[in-house]
């Protein structure tokens, strides 16, 4: 197996990176801060954040198991997607593998960093086998992207074919694990210490209901925690989300409460959607969130749109011909949008 060094792009190996004013002092003791340009006035925010988020990684670390030098925080999981392509793949010579259909941000983050991106077709259940990702790759391949309950299909990938890709494949492999709150798979980051080439993403955004924080993390070995420190923008994440977070961490009943009201939603939800006239199938979710296949996607669409509500038409992304994604909402909301989907007719 590679180690995180040679799968390191040489420059970022021999990169020195930007030393900010609170990566040279650390300490704690001093009463004077005269060190870094900013206004001694204004009241709570005029001091530069914590940049490596010390106290919020710590509440974390024992939260989720792990070691704090495993956790990267940034600004959305999808800042940590960015920084894989920018750490590990050579644009224009090294190149990813993905499931297909799936999160969209990796292939636009391949494209804006020049990697090709290449994408595995999913199977009529939409589960792959590790065989076939491993086939796609070659000795350019980096990264491979597994997305856990997946996007949009909302189902968990099967275990023994991650375990089996991630027993074989000599890169990195990627589990992205948005939607694991909602799932009744545990998360990968029990296995982080015995496999060095993982990592793990989360969010704030969905189950933890703080997507306006931007905050994400990325849980993996130190020495690729280490890489993407090295890397980020100095203060990535700011003062306001890392003390909102930190009052998130003290209240976990009142995510879990969210997550079992949702998960109930979830199942009525899908429950009467399928009973519906112009629906083909409803697909098993694992997520706060399920794909349908209607009749007619665009036209449920558009008259959701016209009567102001706002749902995903999946139409044409790979496998998802006239499917619908449907987020969970609360059980008013579900109500208006069956109420309103009662009354559609021109199916
Ligand atoms: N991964 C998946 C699978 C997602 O669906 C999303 C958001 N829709 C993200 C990552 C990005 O999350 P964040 O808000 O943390 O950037």
């Amino acid at each position: 197996m590679k180690t995180i060094e040679q799968l390191t792009r040489p420059n970022i190996r021999s990169l020195k990176p930007y030393s900010s004013a609170r990566d040279e002092y650390k300490g704690r003791v001093a009463s004077v801060f005269l060190d870094a340009n900013e206004n001694p006035y204004s009241e709570s925010y005029n001091r530069y954040p914590d940049p490596l988020q010390h106290q919020l990684k710590e509440r974390l670390a024992a939260m989720k198991g792990v070691d704090p030098g495993q956790i990267f925080l940034g600004n959305g999981s999808d800042e940590a997607i960015d920084l894989l392509f920018r750490a590990f793949c050579r644009p224009g010579v090294e190149n990813v593998v993905a499931i297909d259909p799936t999160y969209g941000m990796y292939q636009v983050c391949a494209d804006i960093n020049d990697v090709a991106y290449r994408k595995v077709l999913l199977d009529e259940d939409f589960q792959f086998r590790a065989d076939d990702l491993l086939a796609a790759a070659d000795a350019h391949t980096k990264l491979i992207f597994l997305c856990s309950p997946n996007n949009p299909t909302g189902n968990d990938l099967r275990r023994e074919e991650m375990d089996r890709l991630l027993d074989q494949f000599d890169g990195l492999v990627v589990v992205d694990e948005a939607y694991i709150d909602f799932s009744g798979q545990p998360s990968y980051t029990g296995q982080l210490s015995q496999r060095p080439h993982l990592v793990i993403l989360q969010t704030f955004s969905k189950a933890w209901g703080s997507a306006a924080i931007r905050l994400g993390m990325a849980f993996a070995a130190p020495e690729i925690i280490a890489v993407f420190n090295k890397i980020k923008y100095p203060y990535n994440v700011n003062q306001l989300t890392q003390e909102e977070a930190l009052r998130l961490l003290s209240q976990p009943e009142k995510i879990q409460r969210w997550v079992t009201a949702l998960n109930k939603q979830r199942g009525q939800l899908m429950e009467r959607f399928a009973a519906l006239p112009f629906t083909e199938r409803v697909f098993p979710s694992d997520a706060n969130f399920f794909l349908a296949r209607v009749s007619d996607a665009g036209a449920i669409y558009n008259y959701l749109v016209e009567q102001g509500i706002i749902v995903r038409n999946r139409h044409s992304v790979s496998l998802c011909g006239n499917c619908l994604r449907i987020t969970i909402g609360t059980s008013e909301e579900n109500h208006i949008l069956l109420e309103t989907l009662r009354k559609f007719t021109n199916y």
